[in-house]
Parts: C-alpha cells; sequence; structure tokens
C-alpha cells in the first residue's frame, strides 16, 4: 500500500511525538507508527525527573499548568557529596519538574496524533525496512493491529523507538556502550511531608546513588547499586533489600509506606549509534541514552527531535512526497548531525565520565570547589556552557 509521506517516525514517546508535532507544523506529511495500541500508554521505567527545556517545551505546549495541577510538580536538584551540596540549577530556583511519565506521555501524545498533517498508526509494530536499488532506505512495513501487513513508503524514516531499537537493528547499526556496571531501582512511596528539592546522596565513594524526588502527594526514590552488590544479585528479594536501605538510608525522610512494586533496571550504561544510513536516521535514545541517574533522557530525546526539525526546516517538503528531493534530506541529515553533535556530545561524554569515574568524582579536592561554585557563582555565564540542559530564555 503506497501512502503520501514525507516522513516515517517510528516510535510515539516524546522524541517522536515532538518531532511529528514539529515536522507537520513545517508542513510536511508525517506517519507516525507506534507498536502499543493505546493512545494513553507510557513508560514505565524512567524516573522523571525533567530538566528546564522540558519544562519549556511543555510551556510551550500549554500543558505544563494542567500537569502540574495532576500531580507534577516544580523542583530543582540538590546533589550531596561528601556532606557537601551541589545545586542545579545553579541558583536553586526550582526550574526542573518531577512529573509522571503517566501524565506526560499521553499529555504529549495527544498534541502531536491532533496536529493536522499527522496520520497515527497505533498498535503497528516495525517488521522491516524497505531499500531501493540502491540500499537507500524508502519506507517500512508494519504489522497493524489486525495483523495485516502494510508497507508505508516515504523519502526519509526516523527511528524513535528507544534505547533498545527495532530500527536501528533492522539497520545493522551498531551500538557502541559505555558500561558502568549499574542497575537502577525505583518505587513511590507516600510523602509525609511537602518538599521543592529533589536531592541526589552520592555514597560509597561514588558507587552508589540514592534519590528522593518529591512528587505532589508521592515521593519517588531511585537507587543505583553496582551490580555486584547482593540486592542487585539476579534472583535477590529486591522488594526486601529496597525497602530496609530505604529504612537505614533515608531515615530522616520520613517517608509513608511503599506504593506499588519496586521497578528495576539492569541496564543503564550510556549507549550511542554513530553511524545511520541513507534515508534513515534516529532520535532520543535510539540516538544516544545517557546512564539515567543523570536524568537527562527526556531533555536529550525533545532537543534532538528539535535539532532534526531545525535541519530539514530549510527544506520546502511541497504537497508530493515523491517530489521531495533526496539530495536536500541528505544534506539536512548530516546538518542533523553535525548540531547534534555539537550540542550533545559534549555533555554526552561528561556525564558518560560522570557515570564511570563517580570515585574519582567524589574527592574532596573535586567536590570542595565544586560545592563552592554551586553556590557562589551566578548562573547566567555558566547557561552559555551548559546549552543542552538550559531553557531557551536565559
Ligand atoms: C530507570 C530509568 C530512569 C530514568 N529516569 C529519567 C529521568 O529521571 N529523567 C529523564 O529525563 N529521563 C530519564 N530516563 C530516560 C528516559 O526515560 C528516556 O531517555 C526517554 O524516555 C527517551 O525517550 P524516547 O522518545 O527517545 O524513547 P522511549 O521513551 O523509550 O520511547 C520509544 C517508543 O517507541 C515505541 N517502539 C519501540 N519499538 C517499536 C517498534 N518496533 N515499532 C513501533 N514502535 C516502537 C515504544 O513503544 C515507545 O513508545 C530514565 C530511564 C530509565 C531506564
Amino acid at each position: 500500500m503506497n501512502m503520501p509521506f514525507h516522513v516515517i517516525i517510528v516510535g510515539a514517546s516524546l522524541a517522536g511525538c515532538h518531532l511529528a508535532k514539529c515536522l507537520a507544523q513545517q508542513g510536511y506529511l508525517v506517519a507516525l507508527v507506534e507498536r502499543r495500541a493505546d493512545p494513553d500508554a507510557y513508560k514505565v521505567m524512567c524516573s522523571h525527573l525533567l530538566h528546564p527545556n522540558v519544562v519549556h517545551t511543555l510551556q510551550d505546549y500549554h500543558l505544563y499548568d494542567s500537569l502540574v495541577e495532576q500531580g507534577g510538580q516544580a523542583t530543582y536538584l540538590d546533589i550531596q557529596v561528601r556532606g557537601r551540596h551541589l545545586f542545579y540549577p545553579f541558583n536553586r530556583q526550582a526550574r526542573m519538574a518531577n512529573i509522571e511519565r503517566r501524565l506526560l506521555d499521553p499529555a504529549v501524545r495527544h498534541k502531536a496524533i491532533e496536529q493536522p498533517g499527522v496520520s497515527f498508526f497505533p498498535g503497528a509494530k516495525v517488521q522491516e525496512l524497505v531499500y531501493d536499488a540502491h540500499q537507500r532506505v524508502t519506507g517500512v512495513e508494519i504489522q497493524t493491529q489486525n495483523a495485516q501487513t502494510l508497507t508505508l513508503h516515504a523519502p526519509l524514516t526516523v527511528g524513535a523507538d528507544g534505547k533498545g531499537s527495532a530500527v536501528a537493528a533492522l539497520a545493522h547499526l551498531k551500538m557502541r556502550t559505555l558500561e558502568n556496571g549499574r542497575a537502577a531501582y525505583f518505587a513511590y512511596y507516600e510523602a509525609s511531608q511537602t518538599a521543592t528539592a529533589s536531592q541526589i546522596w552520592v555514597i560509597d565513594k561514588g558507587r552508589s546513588y540514592v534519590g528522593v524526588f518529591p512528587n505532589g502527594p508521592k515521593v519517588l526514590v531511585s537507587c543505583y547499586l553496582p551490580k555486584a552488590h547482593p540486592a542487585a544479585a539476579k534472583g535477590a528479594d529486591i522488594e526486601r533489600h529496597f525497602d530496609q536501605m530505604m529504612a537505614t538510608t533515608l531515615r530522616e525522610q520520613a517517608l509513608g509506606p511503599r506504593i506499588g512494586n519496586v521497578i528495576a533496571a539492569r541496564q543503564t550504561s550510556s549507549q550511542y549509534r554513530p553511524k545511520h544510513r541513507p534515508g534513515l536516521t534516529l532520535v532520543g535514545d535510539a540516538y544516544l541514552s545517557a546512564d539515567p541517574l543523570t536524568g537527562v533522557g527526556c531533555s536529550w530525546a525533545l532537543r534532538s527531535a528539535e535539532l532534526l526539525a531545525t535541519s530539514l526546516g530549510n527544506i520546502n517538503p511541497g504537497t508530493q512526497p515523491s517530489h521531495l528531493s533526496t539530495q536536500q534530506i541528505d544534506c539536512a541529515l548530516q546538518q542533523y548531525r553535525s548540531r547534534h553533535a555539537m550540542h550533545l556530545w559534549a555533555p554526552a561524554y561528561a556525564l558518560a565520565f560522570v557515570s564511570t569515574h563517580g570515585r574519582l568524582l567524589t574527592h574532596p579536592l573535586l567536590v570542595k570547589p565544586a560545592s563552592w561554585l554551586a553556590s557562589k557563582v551566578a548562573h547566567r555565564p555558566l547557561a552559555a556552557w551548559v546549552p543542552a540542559y538550559l531553557p531557551h530564555d536565559t
């Protein structure tokens, strides 16, 4: 079946939906393919600390206030190392947010699928990529909700299908991993007091981390442990270990009872796929995913979508997708990858270093000046050095 699309996006989570909306606003006809059938589906494996640029995007979408009303909350980060505090953002203003993905994902997805120019294919799984005679990707074969096979054609296909990207696997794109040897666990507790600061304790000489993220009436508690830790061993009773660890580590937090199960993620290393194919590119976690400890995943998912939309913004897509010049697309994809590198590689390497060298970074010689800097230095000049995390208006 031939369909008139300029772009096929596989994966309707944050990166895919933001990209679909941005491109449709620029006149592109977009097919948005999502394997989950329910438009209100959400990513469970996420501790949903959102950096200021995500807050800014949600404000642009006119979603932020209603998400906060439904239980999200503004926050800032207080990272505690050896009894010293490092704050982010530097001025300690609550410009980040804790918003559960069960609220965030459906809200962003509905904005995308209601955008004229976006055709949504829920419950559709990508099975194959379609190539032309020159090995250029020209579309995807999907299996629909009612087990039909459909072939969608477009001059550009984008994999926005997360860290385990099926699109990247089908295209044989290699993934590089910077192994950090840690697993992540998190669970919700009832909040027994209101708090603004999200707190992270760097413990065990930088090998383990415990975080507490206030979320309206709930508190999300996360814990990052070396895989060699008894609690992280395969078959360990993680529920019991988690409750015990929280009772000793967070004695002063006065948490209420735990709500629901402990959720575990065994792979938390930074990963990226450096090479793409003609007619195919990646956004979000499919391209580059950071250690979740750093809480930048949602921020980078949106940022990569914006960078790709900006790079494609110089092309007038016209009404006939078949008339879209592949040369122009190749040129835009080249620009996208350069922009992606410019904006995200430096923070990606810095955070991968943090992820793998926690022990070195907790050395008092580094912690003392860093905490002094965090308390003294005005945030505005620093904003220029960390563009990936800060809102566009700083
Ligand atoms: C334990 C943990 C904690 C985290 N905590 C934070 C945090 O506090 N803050 C933060 O910013 N980030 C955090 N992250 C990272 C964040 O969750 C991701 O970076 C973000 O969700 C990436 O968005 P994405 O749109 O690229 O991919 P995803 O959100 O992974 O979405 C991929 C989409 O593609 C769909 N899909 C997959 N395969 C197919 C297919 N074959 N066909 C069609 N559709 C498909 C999926 O159903 C899904 O909708 C955390 C991650 C983990 C694991």
